[in-house]
């Protein structure tokens, strides 16, 4: 299906995509009933999230993101807009990713790994959005250059899940699960959050160093439990 997907993309439109998925989603649904849910786990790469103060000087008055690739999380994208950041050392990476929608407050999602490289020492493992006392770093755009006073954060590894999800594995927001991850290079992650929304899909979110840990692309053997 998703091959067959990607080959007529170019061809049909938007909408047409959309109503095909929704029409598959709808038959999954009716026959899985009394199946468990369907768990995908997603690597998150390094990227930023923008406030609209922000964006303004970055990228000019007014500017708006441009949509570039849906994400499984409804209504979230990965933008065409990417900055620079620079860390302390004044080391930078470049390329750094803009996920939309705009948000209250800009934030920097980084692996251990890209934080080491731009030499912040440590950087606080936070949910999205929890970003209190967090280092700062600066963040060139092609208009503008703005110092993040706060907001860099290694993102917690998360799963996210509507209510009824929720219900069924008997659990609520703000608890932890584990994630067992099988295979060759196979760990057990023990403090996955819980986020539920009724607009969510399930799936986990891990970061690169997590996925590349337990070697995430070698196995289809998963499992999520209490
Ligand atoms: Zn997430």
């Amino acid at each position: 299906m998703a091959s067959a997907l990607q080959n007529s993309l170019g061809t049909i439109d938007r909408s047409t995509v959309e109503q095909i998925v929704r029409q598959v989603a709808l038959e999954f649904l009716g026959r899985g009933k009394a199946q468990a849910p369907v768990l995908t786990v997603q690597t998150s790469s390094r990227h930023m999230h923008v406030c609209r103060e922000d964006m303004d000087v970055l990228f000019g008055p007014g500017a708006e993101l441009t949509f570039d690739r849906p994400l499984y999380q409804e209504g979230n994208f990965a933008a065409k807009e990417t900055v620079t950041i620079v860390g302390p050392r004044s080391r930078l990476i470049s390329n750094l990713r803009i996920l939309g929608p705009m948000r209250k407050q800009s934030q920097v999602e980084l692996a251990f790994t890209d934080a080491i490289m731009l030499g912040f020492s440590d950087i606080p493992v936070r949910l999205s959005g929890d970003i209190a006392g967090t280092p700062g770093a600066i963040i060139i755009g092609p208009k503008g250059v703005v110092e993040l006073k706060e907001g860099v954060i290694r993102a917690a590894i998360h799963v996210h899940m509507n209510p009824a999800e929720a219900a069924q594995f008997g659990v609520a927001k703000g608890d932890k699960m584990k994630l067992r991850i099988g295979g060759q290079a196979g760990l057990t992650f023990n403090n996955v959050h819980v986020r539920v929304d009724p607009t969510s899909r399930l799936n986990v979110h891990m970061d690169t160093d997590e996925a590349n840990a337990c070697g995430l692309h070698l196995t289809k053997d998963i499992e999520l439990f209490k």
